[in-house]
């Protein structure tokens, strides 16, 4: 099974669980890890998640590191774009990685939508 990791700042929490509930029988074929509180909630929309720290804490370096190790197959990375993050070296770290190692990536619903059923065919 391919693992996606799934990563919402507060602002877009809600927009996850809906593309969650939405593309549920895609996402039901993958291995989902999660920042801390995002996985929270997309275990309350009842998928089974592995959840890393909450971003601020450093999830999103524990993602970002496990793109580097090769365990990502993709990243819906729901970005608030009108927030102030206090966390944003590690956001632009793993930006940067999904790029350097050439992972699938989206930063908003539209090419979420299109990353989960390209990499579920
Ligand atoms: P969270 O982290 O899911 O723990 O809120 C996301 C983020 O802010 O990067």
């Amino acid at each position: 099974m391919k693992t996606i990791a799934l990563i919402a700042h507060d602002g877009k929490k809600a927009e996850m669980v809906g593309f969650v509930k939405d593309n549920i029988e895609l996402i039901k074929n993958f291995n989902l890890i999660a920042t801390g509180t995002t996985g929270h909630y997309i275990e309350q929309a009842g998928l089974k998640v592995t959840k890393m720290k909450s971003g601020p804490q450093g999830g999103d370096a524990q993602i970002a590191a496990m793109i580097v190790e090769d365990k990502i197959a993709g990243v819906v990375f729901l970005r608030d774009p009108l927030g102030l993050h206090p966390h944003e070296p590690d956001i632009f770290m793993l930006l940067r990685l999904a790029d350097v190692h050439n992972i699938p990536l989206a930063t908003n619903l539209a090419s979420a939508e299109i990353l989960i059923k390209g990499l579920a065919s």
